[in-house]
């Protein structure tokens, strides 16, 4: 339910307010309590078929490989394909306490609404806030215990969803994925710009499909064209935290639900910066 309070200056939208009577929603959504998470991070694009997913599987399974207990929620309701990469087929359980994710192969419970339907090529036909209360509640009836970090698999956009995780989950930071393809500059614009309306830190961008690397003569070809994220970034002040190639063999990974097993370091520079803003 959500609760009426007053405007502070910490509350209102208005950077200059000094605290006025304008009366604020307080949309925040209480954790299951059997929760403890530490740092909740979303990971947003300006649309599909980027490698958001594949982006937010990467992170998790590279921050867990460096001691750090991760989780991650699919809020990608209507597109949901975490279960997948991490080949998780087992349905969620629930006790009398809340839901319980399904850990994968090496402990990181996700849940995803894939892990609640019959046949996970059932499609999700619903309203709007019927997919974010589902949203809400795989924060407040899933019991995700113990956590380092709860990575966000966010849908693309800044639509109802996102609003509804930005307004009602307590998100310490986003990470943007692009493509160097995708209209950068403008998407990582909307991005940042909704982050500032909620107050939420923009911890970085993540270039996926940066680039390709011939097997044959170890060249690095730009299929996509050249990359403008690294003027893009420094215009906003932010940093260029990972760049993935296309690389088959990590499409073949996600695909057999093989994600865990992909030798690869290219998120090993987002994991360190994300340990560096744990320890600012
Ligand atoms: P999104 O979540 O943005 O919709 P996904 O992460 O589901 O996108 O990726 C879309 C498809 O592209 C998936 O099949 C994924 O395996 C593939 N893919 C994403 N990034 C790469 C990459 N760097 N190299 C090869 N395939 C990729």
């Amino acid at each position: 339910m959500a609760e009426e309070r007053k405007c502070s200056s910490t509350t209102c939208s208005k950077d200059s307010c000094k605290g006025c009577d304008k009366a604020q929603v307080d949309f925040s959504v209480k954790p299951n309590e059997l929760t403890h998470v530490k740092k909740v991070i979303g990971v947003v694009s300006g649309k599909g078929g980027v490698g958001k997913s594949l982006v937010t599987s990467l992170l998790a399974v590279t921050m867990n490989k460096r001691g750090h207990q991760c989780g991650i929620l699919d809020a990608d309701i209507t597109g949901p394909s975490i279960p997948k990469a991490f080949g998780i087929r087992d349905k969620v359980m629930a006790s009398s306490q809340g839901m319980i994710p399904v850990c994968s192969q090496d402990g990181i419970p996700v849940m995803s609404i894939n892990l609640l339907l019959e046949h996970d090529t059932d499609p999700v036909v619903w309203r709007g806030p019927v997919i974010a209360n589902t949203v809400k509640q795989f924060w407040s009836d899933v019991i995700w215990g113990d956590l380092d970090y709860l990575f966000i698999d966010m849908p693309p956009g800044t639509g109802d969803v996102p609003l509804t995780v930005f307004q009602s989950l307590p998100v310490d930071g986003i990470i943007v994925v692009t493509s160097p393809q995708e209209l950068v500059s403008m998407i990582v614009e909307k991005a940042v710009k909704m982050a500032e309306l909620m107050k939420i830190p923009v911890l970085g961008l993540v270039e996926n499909m940066s680039y390709f690397k011939c097997p044959d003569n170890g060249k690095e070809y730009r299929i996509f064209g050249e990359s403008h994220i690294d003027e893009v970034a420094a215009s906003h002040g932010l940093k260029v935290l990972a760049r993935i190639p296309v690389d088959p063999t990590l499409a073949d990974a996600c695909d057999k639900g093989l994600i865990e097993s992909f030798e690869g370091s290219c998120m090993e520079d987002a994991a360190k910066a994300l340990e560096e803003k744990e320890n600012v």
